[in-house]
């Protein structure tokens, strides 16, 4: 095998050894299977390919300076992926199963964990879909559930950095009682549009409003949305949003070092009033925000003095971090060291 170049990863896909899979029929899931097969054998009528029958999750592994190998919140994405599945009725996934498959992906994988030094991480996908037919629109019967693993780099490559995104009122991502509270591929679908269309403006994401009244902030595309003032941590509650594991882990730090959180609504002209913006996910932890455009209005909310994050949003990332590589201790029970 040629030597990876872990300094010059992306947010790509690699191929790695292995993935793993089980399968769901006559009401059971199946043991797991590893295979070293990338394709999928898939029926042309499967309900994934035409009702979007599809979830997912992803989540990180790290190797610490211990050399150690942690995976964070690996539970609470087995949690989450079962309520997905319930939100577009698929067969759920027993939480032990996800644990087992994660654990064991994982071990199949061991080379292309990236080193300490790299600041790269294992990005871990799970995917779970439709796999038997129908043509009229009813749920599938059968199921597979697979995950697979690939090396992905830091996502700051050049240090932690400001972007701006923006407010696009001509495009929802997810309708008030829909499903963007569910990880499933139709939100993505969704919001590709959207997304192309600020990326050419030359913005990193668009920020989301309420897709009723459009006067709430919901999320960023793929990230979920936090303010910062007066000590307190703000971050949207809304009925379409997906419940992002970093928000909620970046809440538990904020309250850790004596801040307050608040998780209600948020009036579009509130962005006027924080002192730092940021988004947050797996992906990146948090995405500080330079400035948010509401071209509809021709306003901008400005946040980053000099284009440099703000000193909240810097300090949540740095504790954040250090638990996901060992730096720091594992207060709140976050992270599963996998055993070579
Ligand atoms: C996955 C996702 C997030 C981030 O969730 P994390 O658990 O923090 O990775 C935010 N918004 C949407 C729409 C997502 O799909």
């Amino acid at each position: 095998m040629n030597e990876i170049d872990w300094k010059s990863l992306s947010f790509g896909y690699m191929k790695t050894d292995f993935n793993v899979r089980s399968y769901y029929r006559d009401g059971k899931w199946s043991e797991l299977e590893v295979s070293s097969s990338e394709m999928i054998n898939l029926h042309i009528a499967a309900t994934c390919l035409h009702y979007g029958q599809e979830a997912f999750e992803g989540l990180k592994a790290f190797k610490g300076k211990d050399g150690k190998i942690r995976v964070f919140r690996m539970e609470e994405n087995a949690l989450r992926l079962q309520r997905s599945c319930e939100g577009i009725l698929m067969a759920p996934l027993p939480v032990e199963k996800f644990n087992e498959a994660v654990i064991t992906v994982i071990r199949q994988n061991m080379r292309f964990v990236p080193p300490y030094e790299s600041g790269s991480s294992l990005y871990i996908r799970p995917l779970l879909i439709g796999t038997s037919p129908q043509i009229g629109v009813h749920a599938a019967s059968e199921y597979l559930f697979m995950v697979l693993v690939t090396p992905v780099g830091p996502y700051f490559k050049e240090g932690f950095k400001t972007t701006p995104v923006v407010i696009l009122r001509a495009y929802d991502r997810a309708a008030p009682l829909g499903t963007g509270t569910y990880k499933v591929g139709g939100n993505y679908a969704a919001s590709l549009v959207a997304g192309e269309k600020a990326h050419q403006l030359g913005y990193s994401a668009v920020l989301y409003l309420d897709a009723k009244e459009k006067r709430y902030v919901d999320e960023c595309g793929p990230a979920n949305f936090f303010g910062i003032r007066d000590n307190t941590y703000i971050t949207p509650a809304s009925t379409s949003i997906l419940p992002s594991i970093t928000n909620k882990s970046l809440t538990q730090l904020a309250e850790s070092i004596g801040m307050k959180v608040e998780r209600r609504q948020i009036a579009v002209e509130e962005l006027a009033t924080f002192e730092e913006a940021g988004m947050c996910g797996t992906a990146a932890v948090i995405s500080p925000i330079l400035r948010i455009d509401d071209l509809d209005k021709n306003i901008s909310y400005h946040y980053a003095k000099d284009g440099a994050p703000g000193k909240t949003c810097v300090k949540l990332y740095n504790m954040l971090r250090a638990i996901q590589y060992g730096e720091a201790p594992d207060r709140f029970g976050w992270v599963t060291v996998i055993d070579e």
